[in-house]
């Protein structure tokens, strides 16, 4: 049912300001007699003169001092002149109503004129001064400019604020917070059922809730509600979903609000929103605060100021700690916050007392990713039998956002084929797209590029076929795709710990496109340079993140506090430099060797799978196997690490 009562709009509405100012310019202009008004035709002092020297004057009347309005003899008045006059003010003239009016400049001057001129002639007018009274003419005539005034200054506010006439009338909340607040009058409410996977901070953030719910609990053992908890993560793992499902299971009032909406281009907006937002949750209390992508104000402060621009941001960030230090234990005020940057953050915010705890959101892993997909395939029509454990496997580094993506572009390409039911072949199409961009069939390529581009894309698949620590292969294409023209899919084995030979196993096999140019063609192209790419950052991080080079040694160079973040100074001498330059150049060129060798070894198989793939353009594992055999290394199965699951399985 469709519930057709609309609130009634009782905000002051600026057409009404218009709508008065009109009707009061009118009243007055009727009031005082300016349009319609009167009937007498209009002239000027040295006319009217003219006439009152030709005798045709019977009675001159001055009002308020300043307008005089002439009364014509009868036997002027059927001059032709006057007759005249009178037709081109087009207006009706009644019997007793002046002929002429007119207004003078000062009143002593045109008296004593008048007064000369008649007795000077001898004529018989008639002088009469009146005062004529409009109360509500004066009072509207002075505070008529003020009405316009103030109209005019609110409908430019309201322009530059954004809102038109009968919005929001932003301006004057300038300095309100930009919060939007989630309450338990809200239908939509998640919980923790819809947050799939994430168990470690799923527990955390449970423990606020019950803060929230049962803050007695812990202040009666003498112990502090925590003021906020910092979601630390990638993008996409959930970290808002997170901070809502709290809001949903602890039914208490939510204001969500981002960084950058208390950033306005006003100077003290920012601090003075942070108040406010503060005041509110307060008022509100037990409730709960969630500012996504904190980064925004929280950087560290007096960083890259060299401009001193972001001091609005600093400031901010100040009006952030000390609302975070004001408020006490007992407010039930709990700050939640994400970022994917929690190493830029001001120190200050993350000491205990503010943001006492960090909760990590990482990237789901194979089982998490199992549970993802199941949220978000329940609103799909899917085909039965649909195994959400091939399809979490085929994800792996995919965030939450990317399987609930994946879910809906499968649903989307189910649809374009008129499929009744999406199916498995829907769901590896949509993951091909998100990782590879849009198939581009139509693309124009010469043979000779197609050639180069099928055993560039062999290479890489021959050598990480051959090595055992390179990722294994699922499918190669030669069908271009977004930027590329080609690409080798791997399913990454998740490892949490890497060591030096899968790394060096993993660049080779980048490099195999390009050895396997040199092999066959004995020249070598541009196609390699994302490959190049990815291998060089490879061999830098080896050098002088892990400490892996023999030659540099076990030191670093990541600053995981993000101080040196511009690298204005190097923090080694120059021949470090110079070796880590050439350690970096030493591992690729050893790579590339490798993958020369092994392929010079293997030119038939290689040459016989680029051929495969030009007929077919994309091939699959079991293409593989048949030119290669089975490969004979395992993959090492992942297990939990937590014991106590461990008990629960057996
Ligand atoms: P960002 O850091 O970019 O703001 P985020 O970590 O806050 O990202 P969310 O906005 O919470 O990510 O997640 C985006 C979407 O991804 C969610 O609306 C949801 O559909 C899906 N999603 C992410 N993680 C999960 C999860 N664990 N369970 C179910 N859905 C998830």
């Amino acid at each position: 049912m469709s519930n057709d009562k609309k609130p009634k709009n009782t905000k002051f509405n600026a057409y009404w300001i218009y709508g008065i100012a009109i009707v009061l310019f009118l009243g007055f202009n009727i009031f005082s007699g300016g349009i319609g008004g009167s009937s007498e035709g209009s002239t000027t002092p040295s006319q009217f003169f003219k006439f009152l020297r030709n005798g045709d004057v019977k009675k001159v009347e001055i009002v308020n001092k300043r307008k005089a309005l002439v009364y014509l003899t009868t036997k002027a008045s059927n001059k032709e002149i006057h007759k005249k006059n009178k037709k081109e003010s087009f207006l009706p003239t009644a019997a007793s109503s002046p002929d002429y009016q007119f207004e003078f400049g000062d009143v002593q001057l045109f008296q004593k004129q008048l007064e000369d001129t008649i007795k000077e002639r001898q004529l018989e007018t008639d002088l009469d001064f009146k005062t004529e009274t409009n109360p509500w003419g004066d009072l509207l005539s002075s505070i008529l400019p003020f009405i316009l005034i103030i109209g005019v200054w609110i409908f430019i506010m309201r322009r530059m604020s954004g809102g038109g006439p009968g919005g929001g009338g932003q301006i004057f909340n300038i300095g309100k917070s930009k919060a939007k607040l989630f309450d338990e009058n809200l239908e939509t409410k998640t919980t923790f059922e819809d947050v799939a996977g994430l168990e470690g901070a799923k527990e955390e953030v449970q423990e606020i809730v019950d803060f929230l719910k049962h803050p007695e609990k812990y202040t009666a053992l003498g112990g502090k509600i925590p003021k906020g908890a910092l979601l630390v993560g990638p993008p996409g793992t959930g970290k808002t979903l997170l901070a809502k499902a709290v809001a949903g299971e602890a039914k208490a009032p939510f204001f969500s609000l981002s960084g950058s909406d208390f950033v306005e281009m006003f100077v003290g907006v920012g601090a003075s929103r942070v108040r406010d937002l503060f005041k509110q949750a307060k008022d509100k209390s037990p409730s709960i605060i969630f500012i996504d992508e904190i980064d925004a104000i929280g950087r560290a402060r007096g960083k890259s100021n060299f401009s001193g621009s972001n001091d609005e941001r600093e400031n901010t960030l100040n009006q952030l700690l000390t609302e975070m230090d004001g408020f006490g234990t007992n407010t039930n005020v709990i700050v939640l916050a994400a970022t994917n940057r929690a190493d830029v953050l001001d120190k200050a915010l993350m000491r205990a007392g503010r943001f006492d705890r960090q909760i990590y959101v990482d990237l789901p892993d194979i089982r998490e990713r199992k549970e993802i997909f199941e949220v978000h395939l329940k609103p799909l029509k899917k085909s039965k039998g649909l195994d959400t454990d091939f399809l979490s496997k085929q994800t792996p580094g995919f965030s939450g956002a990317d399987i609930a993506n994946v879910c809906n572009e499968a649903a989307l390409i189910a649809a374009r084929n008129n499929k009744k039911a999406v199916d498995k072949q829907d769901f590896l199409d949509a993951v091909d797209r998100i990782i590879g961009g849009l198939e581009k069939k139509n693309k124009i390529i010469t043979p000779s590029e197609k050639r180069a581009v099928a055993f560039h894309e062999a290479g890489h698949a021959t050598v990480s076929w051959m090595l055992e620590h390179a990722s294994p292969l699922v499918k190669v294409t030669i069908v271009p795709r977004g930027r590329s023209l080609g690409a080798a899919w791997y399913l990454p084995e998740e490892r949490l710990i890497v060591r030096p030979e899968q790394m060096l196993d993993e660049m080779c096999a980048a490099l195999g496109g390009r050895a396997a140019e040199k092999v066959i063609f004995d020249k070598i192209s541009t196609g390699a340079l994302s490959d190049l790419e990815k291998v060089t950052k490879q061999a830098r991080a080896m050098v002088t993140v892990y400490g892996l080079s023999d030659k540099v040694g076990n030191l670093t160079y990541y600053d995981s506090s993000g101080e040196n973040e511009f690298g204005f100074s190097k923090p080694y001498s120059e021949r470090t430099a110079e070796l880590i330059d050439k350690e970096i150049s030493n591992i690729i060129e050893t790579q590339y060797e490798r993958a020369v060798k092994l392929l010079e070894d293997n030119k038939d198989k290689l040459t016989e799978l680029a051929e495969v793939l030009l007929k077919k353009e994309v091939i699959f594992k079991d293409n593989l196997e048949a030119i290669f055999g089975k490969r004979p290394f395992v993959v090492e199965e992942a297990v939990k690490s937590s014991p106590k699951n461990k008990e629960e399985e057996e």
